[in-house]
């Protein structure tokens, strides 16, 4: 199918923005989108893929996902092919730097858009936890210029004071830049207390607030309240926030303890008080052989949850140094987060992402047909929450949309079991019947980065952050 022009034959094409939901025939010319026709569109045989019964949706963009983090255990470019199984055909990865990106798309790119946000690492990516207006102003840029779209806060891992936090808003507003924040700063942690901080940070000014159903995993209050609470904060900052959801009940953090034994980082200390165990390495060898705990790692060329017996010989032999997963995103949390609307029948949170890629839980697509099974969501607002609104959340406005002229990028869905099973990247199939045949990638970037990109010899495409959602507003 590798040609320049092709039609997916008699399925559902589903697309919001042109409010359009009925079979079609969807026609692909030069990796655009040519015409959605209700009848039958006639070309030649051989140009012809027989779609009938399934689902077509301008192809899912994952807001936040990991493909090129630092300091992982497993290789986190593995994580392209994952997504590219899952039917993602662009992904923003959330931590990472941009040769990381590079480097993981030369190794093991399956043909997606891929754009990244430069993890903030006191000592290692920004000169400490107190860094100066010079030092934030020149992280900004240099993430820029290496072909990053922006920044990502790890108030989780990495928390700055809520001045630094805001300060760094205000630079990366300033220079246009993409930021991203997972909550948690040094006064707050990563649950609800950090999210209550956020208004005070943001203040007037542009923020991606990070997979919130993190934040309403009943470390605070009960969750149905958390979840109430941290609704009404990001009502009161609609048309300033980009926000996200996802829907694995396994978490994704590390292990790492320090030299007297203790859990370094605020969200393995949270869930391991969650459940009575000590924060320390003891505690978590007790929940690894309580199978509470598993470990990220590649078994038999995969990355997989690894659990009893087999986790507890990793976490020794690493050191402590490795991927960790615990089971405590609530499922009716995020259920509420994904469905829940405000006065004006917006949705409140934007997005379905996955915080997967090279976590093992790419199941955005899944789940949220789940969501229109069980009645919650209709079809259109799935590719509302997987598609269309991701696409403004990045100004990517060629995509999100079958409008003519359209980037080729789509995602075909078996419709019974919630599967994707065929994906499209600029016309070019990067997944068919969940084998990966894409390669390399293509990175979007800001202008800063054409130098770096140009010398890298990776495909890439300048994006215009001014029309993205973050700072239009709309
Ligand atoms: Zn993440």
């Amino acid at each position: 199918m590798n040609q320049d022009s092709f039609v997916l034959r008699g399925a559902r094409v589903i697309d919001p923005a042109n409010k359009f939901d009925a079979v079609a025939d969807l026609v692909v010319k030069n990796g655009k989108i040519q015409k959605v026709s209700k009848s039958r569109f006639e070309v030649p045989s051989s140009q012809v893929t027989d779609v009938q019964g399934k689902w077509i949706i301008p192809g899912q963009i994952d807001t936040h996902a990991h493909v090129a983090g630092i300091s992982r255990e497993v290789d986190p470019s593995l994580g392209y092919g994952m997504l590219a199984r899952a039917g993602t055909t662009t992904v923003v990865d959330m931590g990472g730097t941009g040769k990381n990106m590079i480097d993981g798309i030369k190794r093991n790119g399956a043909g997606l858009n891929v754009a990244g946000q430069f993890a903030l690492i006191p000592g290692l990516t920004i000169p400490s936890d107190n860094p100066s207006r010079g030092e934030i102003a020149s992280t900004v840029s240099d993430a820029l210029r290496q072909g990053c779209i922006g920044l990502k806060m790890l108030g989780g891992y990495h928390p700055f004071s809520p001045e630094t936090t805001a300060q760094i808003v205000i630079e990366a507003n300033a220079q246009g830049a993409y930021i991203a924040f997972h909550i948690g700063s040094k006064d707050s942690g990563s649950h609800l207390e950090g999210l209550r901080e956020v208004p005070g940070i943001v203040e007037n000014g542009r923020l991606h607030v990070c997979h919130v159903n993190s934040y309403c995993r009943g470390v605070v209050k009960d969750p149905v309240d958390e979840c109430q609470e941290a609704i009404e904060i990001m009502k009161t900052l609609k048309g300033q926030i980009n926000t996200e959801v996802y829907h694995a009940i396994a978490n994704g953090t590390n292990g790492a303890c320090d030299k007297s034994g203790n859990v370094i980082a605020n969200v393995p200390r949270n869930c391991l008080a969650a459940r009575g165990y000590e924060t320390t390495i003891d505690g978590m060898r007790q929940a690894i052989k309580d199978g509470y705990a598993s470990v990220i790692a590649v078994k038999s060329g995969d990355i997989s949850y690894i659990s009893g017996k087999e986790a507890l010989e990793i976490y020794n032999k690493s050191n402590t140094m490795v991927g960790m997963s615990f089971p405590v995103n609530l499922p009716a949390s995020a259920f509420h987060l994904s469905t829940v609307k405000d006065e004006n029948g917006d949705f409140v949170v934007d997005a379905v992402s996955t915080d997967g890629g090279s976590h093992p839980r790419n199941v955005a697509i899944q789940s949220t047909m789940a969501l229109v099974k069980f009645g919650a969501l209709t079809p259109s607002e799935m590719v509302n929450k997987l598609s269309w609104t991701p696409s403004r959340m990045l100004g990517l406005l060629n995509k999100g949309h079958f409008s003519e002229g359209a980037d080729a990028d789509i995602t075909v869905i078996e419709p019974n079991s919630g599967k994707p099973i065929m994906s499209f990247v600029d016309g070019s199939p990067i997944m068919i019947d969940g084998k990966v045949v894409g390669k390399g990638g293509k990175m979007l970037v800001t202008a800063a980065a054409e130098k770096t990109m140009s010398d890298s010899g990776v495909n890439f495409e300048i994006i215009d952050l001014s029309l993205s959602k973050l700072y239009k507003g709309f």
